[in-house]
């Protein structure tokens, strides 16, 4: 494969030849715990790092290591880390990079669970953190403090849509010698690559459109060389959360389809946002496609596309948002996103349940917020679904 190859021949190529594995077209997979030295005194050389070679798999493993290598060709970074879970990936960066009394700048909106890892840092470690809109470069420059070491966040927001504008984000922390983490686990790097705009470490969970299929949960860090060693050297080798070959070997092959895959997402989800807008049982739609969002100019400069998923409000309260969910035949009620099923479910109650009322309402996450990763049926299947109980949501209401 060339360097300048195109984004859908390097998913398919980077990171694996087949001609040092007896010519397999499909990558080995090596599910052992340990490597055999040839003698004591390579052991000791390979545990200096003054020799290239598998020690033992929490350190590395030749499958994973195919994987890793071929996320950081598609993020255009120097260098992929592979984990147990997207969780798994998100704390090791965020301990890794910090220590007590430092100070963590965060997007108003994540991911449920990662805003419960910024609450245990604070009260554990004395590792403070505030969430911030971060549209008005002042506010952002306002908020940080000499012990400010990352801005973590996400684009677009989990599961609001906003969106942050990466290129500005990444000239203020340059300015301030911060770090800028992105989870671009909405996007993947067919959509978006934040290093590319100034930012220095992406995370994924991969668990989401890059294993694609729901059958395997993992995470992945990309960056800088230097970074990226502190990471592995620190919270993935002595906390551990490492991945399986098994489970590598699964995104290996589900990367390959990620560009196929990704088109048919954002054109599904392009046209059931446009039939979720026009329905009067809606409220409002969050979208980055639609012309109309807030922040579809931000879209439209550091997006290729505008993704799969889309929240959107029912006129109603949390009761109507759960009948409405219970009234679908097709969709599944599930958390997770990214897989070829369309998923449907309720952050307030779901995976941003663990975010106090108050602090949800903050973030825009209201009661009849639903969040739909629109998958990959016939896209008129999927809005007969979504219309059958939106129409059945109406007729409640107005029995009521
Ligand atoms: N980041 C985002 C944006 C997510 O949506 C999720 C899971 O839903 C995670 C991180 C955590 O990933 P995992 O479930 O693979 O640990």
């Amino acid at each position: 494969m060339r360097k300048d190859s195109k984004f859908e021949t390097k998913v398919i190529h980077s990171g694996y030849s087949s001609d040092q594995h007896h010519g397999a077209l499909a990558p080995p997979i090596f599910p052992t715990s340990t490597f055999v030295f040839p003698n004591a005194e390579t052991g000791e050389q390979r545990f200096a790092g003054e020799q290239e070679g598998y020690i033992y798999s929490r350190l590395g493993n030749p499958t994973v290591k195919m994987l890793e290598e071929r996320i950081a060709v598609l993020e255009g970074g120097e260098k992929g880390l592979a984990f147990g879970s997207g969780m798994a990936a998100v704390s090791a960066v965020l301990m890794g990079l910090t220590k007590s009394d430092d100070h963590i700048l965060c997007s108003q909106g994540v991911y449920g669970c990662t805003f419960g890892l910024l609450q245990m840092l604070k009260e554990k470690y004395n590792v403070e953190h505030n969430l911030i809109a971060m549209s008005d470069p002042d506010v952002i420059k306002a908020h940080i403090q000499p012990n400010t070491k990352i801005i973590f966040l996400e684009t677009p927001i989990n599961p609001t849509m906003a969106l942050v504008d990466l290129e500005m984000v990444g000239k203020i922390a340059a300015k301030y010698n911060i770090k800028v983490v992105v989870d671009n686990t909405f996007c993947t790097p067919y959509l978006q690559r934040p290093l590319e705009l100034g930012s220095h470490i992406v995370i994924h969970s991969a668990t989401k459109y890059i294993g694609g299929h729901g059958d395997v949960v993992a995470g992945l860090v990309v960056g800088d060389r230097e970074t990226v060693d502190l990471i592995a050297a620190t919270t993935q080798k002595d906390i551990g959360g490492i991945m399986s070959p098994f489970d590598a070997w699964l995104l290996l092959r589900g990367l390959k389809t990620l560009p196929v895959r990704m088109d048919r997402h954002c054109d599904n989800a392009m046209y059931i946002a446009e039939k979720l807008k026009e329905h009067p049982a809606v409220e409002s739609v969050y979208f980055p496609g639609d012309p109309e969002f807030i922040d579809y100019p931000i879209a439209q400069r550091q997006m290729d596309r505008s993704g799969g998923l889309i929240s959107f409000k029912i006129k109603g309260n949390r009761k109507d948002a759960q009948n409405f969910i219970n009234s679908m035949k097709l969709l599944k009620i599930a958390v997770s996103l990214g897989d070829a099923e369309t998923l449907i479910q309720h952050p307030a109650t779901m995976t941003h349940a663990v975010v106090p009322h108050e602090a949800r309402e903050r973030m825009g996450i209201t009661d009849n917020l639903i969040r739909l990763s629109v998958g990959l049926e016939a896209k008129e299947d999927i809005w007969e679904d979504l219309e059958q109980a939106l129409q059945s949501h109406i007729r409640k209401s107005e029995t009521v």
